[in-house]
């Protein structure tokens, strides 16, 4: 009987699209709710001591809900949708032909584990997939827990990520810092601090979605 209700739910769940429960498309993520993100202006959307920031979309609608589901629901299969619209966003950027070295932002190995997984790191994977680009989740690493930034001011948070990174081993330019969502950008200020300091300059950031106003609450 249990069996028969799994597989029912199954049917009727696991093959509809996360987003719109109802698109007959076979697909987690259907093209009519993929298509419905809207992407930022291809210019940096901060500018942290001279280092660029770059952001695809606003914290709103389908984009929020598929960080929340890579983040926290262990929706491990929308990394790579994550990573196609990190992807439609930078093709206008990368006409550089730039090779970077992409560093996802890292997690406190206690969490990753809570976790079972570093979100970050299979976005950048797929990511890494379409580009061609390096990608490097071992050499910058969390070396302390951090109090989670959302609860934190702006030099609450930068207090609190004080030495909380360290570069392992020297990283081939150019970098490329990715992250899901910046507010104050004090994650990414920190992590740019410790590559400067091991002399390593050309470096570039660029997150999934940045919140429409920096006062909102993002969790
Ligand atoms: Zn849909």
């Amino acid at each position: 009987m249990i069996n028969i209700l799994k597989k029912l739910l199954y049917f009727i769940y696991d093959n509809k699209c996360y987003f719109c429960s109802s698109s007959k498309e076979d697909k987690i993520f259907c093209s009519k709710c993929f298509n419905s993100i809207e992407f930022l202006p291809i210019y940096p959307v901060k500018n942290i001591d001279g280092i660029k920031i770059y952001a695809a979309s606003y914290y709103k609608d389908n984009i929020q809900k598929l960080i929340r589901a890579v983040k926290y629901h262990n929706q491990k299969e929308l990394a790579k949708y994550q990573a196609k619209i990190m992807h439609n966003y930078w093709k206008a950027i990368s006409a550089n032909k730039n090779i970077y070295t992409v560093i996802p932002v890292p997690m406190f190995y206690s969490k990753a584990r809570k976790r079972n997984y570093n979100h970050m790191d299979l976005v950048c994977e797929e990511f890494c997939k379409l580009t061609e680009y390096r990608l490097d989740k071992d050499s910058v690493i969390r070396i302390r827990e951090t109090a989670p930034q959302y609860k934190l001011s702006k030099p609450e948070r930068e207090k609190n990520l004080k030495n909380a990174f360290q570069l392992k081993k020297i990283i081939k330019e150019p970098v490329l810092i990715m992250d899901d969502i910046t507010t104050t950008g004090s994650t990414l200020k920190e992590i740019i601090r410790v590559l400067n300091e091991n002399n390593i300059y050309d470096i570039t950031c660029f997150v999934t979605a940045i919140p429409e106003k920096e006062s909102i609450l993002i969790y």
